[in-house]
């Protein structure tokens, strides 16, 4: 969707927007961090999110990919950094041409920052000296394809110290046919007012939105605000001198006085917020919850699962398999090429065929990399026994770990309920790696379990997915016949598949009831992809956690012994009101 379209769909509901800038990270396994952090945001509602170009395009295929996954994987609406540093005219048009193909309708149009280490800008052979004539290139080649946002400077631009010139440059940039201005981070609210004046009274009629960046950290604030050339307030400095050892108190600063600019700056009619994140959760999340702003959209989730904002897709799939709830990039990025998507029953689906995952950024080059791997040993450790590997699991569920290599995500909130049930079952050898609880009629609205329609009911199976032992999954088997709700299907590695219903059935474990609407089942398990996501997923067990030790030591062996041998499991309890899918593991 255009930002424009969005900001007017704001204005007409008088409410506040507000957007979060994130940059690239440097490292593979920041970027996977990153995503999990922009996916749990993303609960906040943002308006829209945008990725940054590096200083000199040092980012380019990285700001592209990110762009490109967050506005097709997590159903986000993204704006893309573009500058003319280092890019000839053609290099901006492939760029153009592929973020159009990609979905992406958002471009902020900069210059750009000299490459780090440069002094000063210079315009690149066949490239273009000022923001405005990307602009103007874009409209004339695009038309009306691409909404465009351009930088304003509420304390003028460090080249630019005639405050009279830099409000003409900036009227050019939207006279070239910019729709909107995001400004330079500010923290005198007095002098932003008096930019927007000036920019009005200049003619400027498109939105003007603030730029804002919540102090975390006091020495990092002053190396910032003196890099950008910033004016602080005597106050603020004054008042950050004296906490300013204390990390905590200075991030609570920071919210507040973050709070107080937002509201002077809501109260004196600006249609949205910037935030600029810094890649940080914390700050931005308390603002926007103090400024009461975090339900803006009004919006529930569509669906149980974060939909896509790729039209083809969003308008028409209705349904997923539960395997790969929480490896959603890979899922998506393997089913990119579908034409058609499952809609109504999974069944209706013209036998999707997933394909291979070489296009996976996130785990590119991930065997090849020796800092990730490092960063992985540091978070999973050298395990030497089963044992071991199982603490790695129970220490996931119990949230003392963000990451295994089958959950790109944090446990979700959801299963906060079961986490402690889960930790028990992890150390005695379940090593779950996905799992849902029994829900029985929950209002479509409910914050943690609801989506769809307001007016609904919501109901779920218990689902728990793990990898065990022969000797566990026999003992689990035998008491099958007692508990007749339950199925289950198990396969190792070699394709020994184990089940207890009719093969190539389709189980619903998640529906919802909404008024004048057919029942929707968006999320299923059945036998056929599960033999897909098996093969994903006891390649992990090698391809991602094997991987970080030297072949042949003890770890890396051990890792080999549990692909080789262990199964994966899944088990359904169809008595969603009274089913104990625990009472199972009682052994
Ligand atoms: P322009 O609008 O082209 O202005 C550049 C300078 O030229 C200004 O001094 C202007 O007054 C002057 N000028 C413009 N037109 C004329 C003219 N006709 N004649 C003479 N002088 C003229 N940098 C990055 O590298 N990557 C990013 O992702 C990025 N994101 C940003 C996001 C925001 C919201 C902002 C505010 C800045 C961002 N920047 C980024 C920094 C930006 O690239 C630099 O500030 C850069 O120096 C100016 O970019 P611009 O698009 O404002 O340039």
């Amino acid at each position: 969707m255009k930002i424009s379209d969005t900001i007017a769909e704001y204005q007409k509901q008088n409410k506040t927007f507000y957007s979060f800038e994130y940059f690239p990270p440097k490292t593979d396994f920041g970027l996977q961090n990153l995503y999990n952090r922009i996916d749990r945001m993303a609960a906040l509602n943002p308006a829209f999110i945008d990725i940054t170009w590096g200083a000199g395009g040092s980012t380019a295929d990285l700001s592209f990919d990110m762009a490109k996954t967050i506005q097709q994987y997590f159903g986000l609406n993204v704006l893309m950094h573009l500058t003319c540093t280092n890019m000839p005219e053609g290099e901006l048009m492939k760029v153009l041409e592929k973020a159009k193909d990609s979905g992406i309708s958002n471009i902020l149009a900069l210059r750009g920052d000299p490459p780090e280490g440069g002094s000063g800008w210079k315009q690149c052979q066949d490239g273009f000296s000022y923001a405005k004539d990307l602009v103007a290139c874009i409209r004339s080649t695009y038309g009306n394809d691409f909404c465009i946002g351009v930088a304003g400077y509420p304390e003028g631009h460090s080249e630019q110290p005639d405050a009279e010139l830099g409000i003409k440059h900036l009227k050019e940039k939207v006279d070239a046919g910019a729709d909107f201005i995001v400004t330079q981070l500010f923290y005198d609210t007095d002098k932003f007012f008096r930019f927007r004046d000036r920019a009005q009274s200049q003619g400027i009629d498109v939105p003007i939105i603030p730029g804002l960046m919540p102090i975390h950290n006091f020495s990092r604030f002053k190396k910032f605000t003196k890099f950008a050339d910033i004016n602080v307030p005597k106050q603020i400095i004054d008042e950050l001198e004296t906490i300013k050892n204390d990390d905590s108190k200075v991030i609570e600063y920071g919210i507040q006085q973050a709070c107080a600019m937002s509201e002077r700056l809501i109260s004196e009619g600006v249609d949205g917020l910037h935030f600029y994140t810094l890649n940080l959760e914390h700050s931005v999340s308390h603002i926007i919850k103090r400024l009461g702003l975090s339900n803006a959209a009004g919006t529930a989730k569509n669906m149980p699962w974060r939909q896509s904002s790729d039209k083809r897709r969003s308008l028409k799939e209705e349904v997923r398999p539960i395997y790969w709830s929480n490896r959603p990039v890979s899922y998506l990025t393997r089913t990119h090429n579908w034409d058609a998507f499952p809609n109504g029953r999974w069944g209706d689906s013209s036998s999707p065929s997933f394909g291979e995952l070489n296009t996976y950024h996130v785990i590119r080059h991930a065997s090849k990399n020796d800092k990730i791997n490092d960063k992985r040993k540091e978070i999973w450790g050298e395990p030497k026994s089963e044992e071991d590997v199982a603490k790695v699991f129970s220490k996931f569920c119990a949230g003392e770990i963000p990451i295994l290599p089958w959950c790109e995500l944090p446990l979700a909130m959801e299963s906060d309920n079961i986490s402690e049930k889960l930790t028990k079952l992890n150390a005695r050898g379940f090593l779950t790696i996905n799992s849902q609880p029994k829900i029985n009629g929950v209002k479509s609205e409910d914050p943690v379990h609801g989506w769809g329609n307001s007016g609904g009911r919501i109901y779920q199976k218990a689902y728990l997915e793990f990898f065990t032992s022969k000797n566990n999954l026999d003992a689990i088997m035998t008491k099958l016949p007692q508990n007749p709700s339950i199925t289950l299907q198990a396969v190792n590695n070699n394709d020994e598949y184990l089940h207890n219903f009719e093969k190539n059935h389709v189980t619903a474990v998640t529906w919802g009831v909404f008024p004048e609407k057919e029942i929707i089942q968006p999320t299923i398990v059945d036998s056929q992809s599960f033999k897909i996501w098996k093969a994903e997923a006891f390649n992990l067990w090698l391809d991602e956690w094997a991987v970080c030790y030297p072949k042949d030591s003890s770890s890396y062996n051990l890792l080999k012994e549990i692909h080789d041998s262990f199964y994966l499991v899944n088990i359904v309890d169809h008595d969603f009101v009274d089913g104990d899918i625990f009472s199972l593991f009682e052994l």
